[in-house]
């Protein structure tokens, strides 16, 4: 039986070859993402191109999830390329100067960022390492103390866990990426740096203004608003990603697993598929073998009931991105079988009515001992909804639309296949028996019909 939890995969330099990339999606990969922050246009047109060909090859599909960059800051250049001295205690200038920067000043050239600053408020560069308060702060210049880091160089992002930046999440570099991916129709767009439930709705005009296919959009939560803010974000978006990386900054570190429960919990009950990012085999990177507590942290995914795991530079610039799918795809499938093995209290979904339909369907798979839930999708909702209640008991989405069927790989314990012919008939039984079931309870949705039928 396939995997539940899924495997989110970011591609680049190290897996973008199309044996390589054949041998990951064989080997585990369900959604590819193409994080455009580095290639854009072409570049990535030619990957999502060759993703198509190797999914349809192996009759797998395979969700393109396209990554925006949105309005990560960073500062401009320095003289020299070299590093330049900090002392804590010290003051540094951020200003709307182009010129380039010394010990004592840099250009910032995003105003917006010169303009939302109060104050009192933290500017975390590199990472978190260099950490400014801000003293004053005017639209053209903004002068902080340096609370720690020692040194300071040309073009670092930096993070502002503080403040309300007054910025659309789509930048123009944004909006020419997301242009260009939509003539390639991505299943999943993601988006960095939300703020606010309007930043989905405007991702979702931007893209109803030009394609009338039903592109999902996934936000990213790495921003403290966000996290305030999660329901009505999670609930204007079509699934959401847990964003460690900038989370960790923007947030204590100590706070993002219980925000990552929080998170889970949350898209549980609205209904949408949830991804665990970041760092999750991170010494893969040059390592052959994952550290103890990387191999916990993916086993969590799956015992959390995420909908997926997601792997970041172990295979976008990893020395064996095959061997990190590997290693994934062990760890989860491991953790799936004991968790299923080991039935959970998944009846004590929170706030999820009794007789919500879903609830109903799930309870029937699992009171029934029902070898799978078959559901005719015709969109991403029923599929979608029922993963949601997390009954163990995979779930067969027959889809007449090979994008639906794509979109639904997110999802945690469903198995999307791509039938037009079993579709059209609505066989479940051939279904079933097409992804390897030959005997047992079936719970069938069809369209409004729920019905309980033995294969044997
Ligand atoms: P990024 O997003 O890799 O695009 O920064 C993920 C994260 O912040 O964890
Ligand atoms: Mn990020």
């Amino acid at each position: 039986m396939d995997r539940f939890t899924k495997i989110v995969a970011s591609i680049g330099p190290s897996c973008e070859t199309a044996d390589v990339l054949r041998k990951m999606i064989q080997t585990g990969v369900n959604v590819c993402r193409l994080n455009f922050s580095h290639d854009t246009g072409e570049t990535q047109g030619h990957k999502i191109d060759l993703i198509r060909k190797i999914s349809a090859d192996l009759k797998k599909p395979v969700a393109i999830m396209i990554d925006l960059q949105g309005p990560k800051h960073r500062i401009g250049n320095f003289l020299t390329e070299e590093k330049y001295p900090l002392v804590p205690g010290q003051v540094f200038t951020f200003d709307s100067n182009p010129a380039p920067g010394n010990s004592k000043r840099v250009n910032l050239p995003d105003t917006d960022v010169l303009k939302s600053l109060k104050p009192g408020e933290r500017i975390l560069l590199n990472d978190g390492k260099i950490e400014m308060q801000v003293l004053s702060a005017t639209p053209s210049q903004v002068q902080a103390t340096v609370i720690r880091g020692t040194e300071i160089w040309s073009r670092r992002g930096f993070n502002l866990p503080d403040t309300d930046v007054e910025t659309s999440v789509l930048t123009d570099k944004d909006k020419a990426d997301l242009e260009y991916a939509l003539t390639k129709r991505p299943d999943w767009v993601a988006i960095s740096f939300v703020q606010r439930p309007e930043d989905i709705a405007e991702v979702r005009d931007f893209i109803t203004q030009r394609v009338s296919y039903p592109v999902k959009i996934m936000a990213k939560i790495e921003r403290r608003n966000a996290v305030e803010r999660l329901n009505e974000i999670a609930s204007a978006a079509d699934g959401i990603m847990i964003a460690r990386g900038d989370l960790a900054v923007e947030l204590p570190f100590e706070q993002v697993p219980a925000i990552s429960r929080h998170i889970i919990r949350e898209c549980r009950k609205l209904n949408r598929p949830v991804i665990m990012a970041t760092q999750m085999l991170a010494t893969m990177v040059n390592s052959e073998f994952p550290t103890r507590a990387e191999i916990s942290d993916v086993a969590n995914t799956c015992y959390l009931r995420a909908d997926a795991a997601m792997t970041s530079e172990e295979t976008t610039i990893g020395s064996n991105p095959i061997n990190v799918i590997e290693t994934m795809n062990k760890i989860l499938t491991y953790s799936d079988d004991d968790a299923v093995a080991n039935p959970y209290d998944w009846l004590r979904v929170e706030n999820v009515p009794e007789n919500d339909w879903s609830r109903s369907v799930a309870s029937m798979a699992f009171l029934n001992k029902a070898a799978a839930i078959i559901v005719f999708a015709r969109d991403t909702n029923t599929a979608t909804q029922i993963s949601c209640r997390r009954s163990d008991i995979p779930i067969i989405a027959v889809c007449d639309d090979m994008m639906i069927a794509n979109q639904l790989c997110l999802s945690r314990g469903v198995i999307p296949m791509y039938e037009p012919d079993l579709f059209g008939p609505r066989d479940a039984f051939n279904s079933a028996r097409l992804a390897g079931i030959m005997s047992g309870n079936l719970v069938i949705v069809d369209e409004d019909k729920i019905s309980l039928r033995k294969l044997d």
